[in-house]
């Protein structure tokens, strides 16, 4: 059997094996950063490309992904944007095209922009709790205008729901008139 150490001894040759075929220096070459880099380059040529690029990153790990990009994506017209500026081009993409949202557990959610609907007594929907949705009558949907992280308040009376989503710490940008998540809010 073999050791934890010659499992990594393993998988490090076969990551260089893989590096060196696509022409790439190995894991130890001091240049391999900087070919990434520049493939990176070959393959992001505009901020769309970027943003869509950043828009497959799981949410939580996209902060990550775009701050290790950020120094190879100086070629782009003016410059690199901020983290912020892709997610709100995405969201417009998102909108516009009707492409699925990541929910709170990562999932692939519809696009949905927010609103408030009526539901019919029995129906079942995307439910956090079955329960709830058998008896609730209104679902407040909430889409966050700056990551697009997304959720659903149902309530019986729509007011509950509203309420609810305000104690959890969704708020309103009363400037721009939109909902911001309460990881957002935070930042602001
Ligand atoms: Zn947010």
């Amino acid at each position: 059997m073999k050791t934890e150490k010659h499992k990594r001894a393993d998988e490090r040759k076969f990551v260089d094996r893989a590096l060196m075929s696509a022409g790439l220096g190995s894991l130890d070459d001091p240049g391999l950063v900087g070919q990434i880099g520049f493939l990176a380059r070959q393959i992001i040529k505009e901020h769309k490309d970027f943003m869509l690029w950043l828009g497959k990153a799981p949410l939580d790990k996209r902060r990550d992904m775009y701050e290790a990009m950020k120094p190879f994506m100086d070629h782009l017209p003016g410059g690199c944007k901020s983290l912020e500026a892709y997610q709100a081009d995405l969201m417009i993409d998102a909108e516009v095209r009707q492409l699925p949202i990541q929910g709170a557990d990562g999932n692939l959610l519809p696009f949905r922009a927010q609103d408030l609907v009526t539901r019919k007594p029995g129906e079942l929907g995307v439910a956090q709790s079955i329960f709830d949705h058998e008896y609730a009558k209104h679902v407040l949907r909430l889409t966050c205008k700056r990551c697009t992280f997304f959720e659903e308040f149902p309530a019986i009376r729509k007011e509950d729901a509203v309420f609810v989503a305000r104690e959890t710490g969704w708020i309103i940008d009363l400037r721009e008139q939109v909902e911001i998540c309460p990881k957002c809010a935070e930042k602001l």
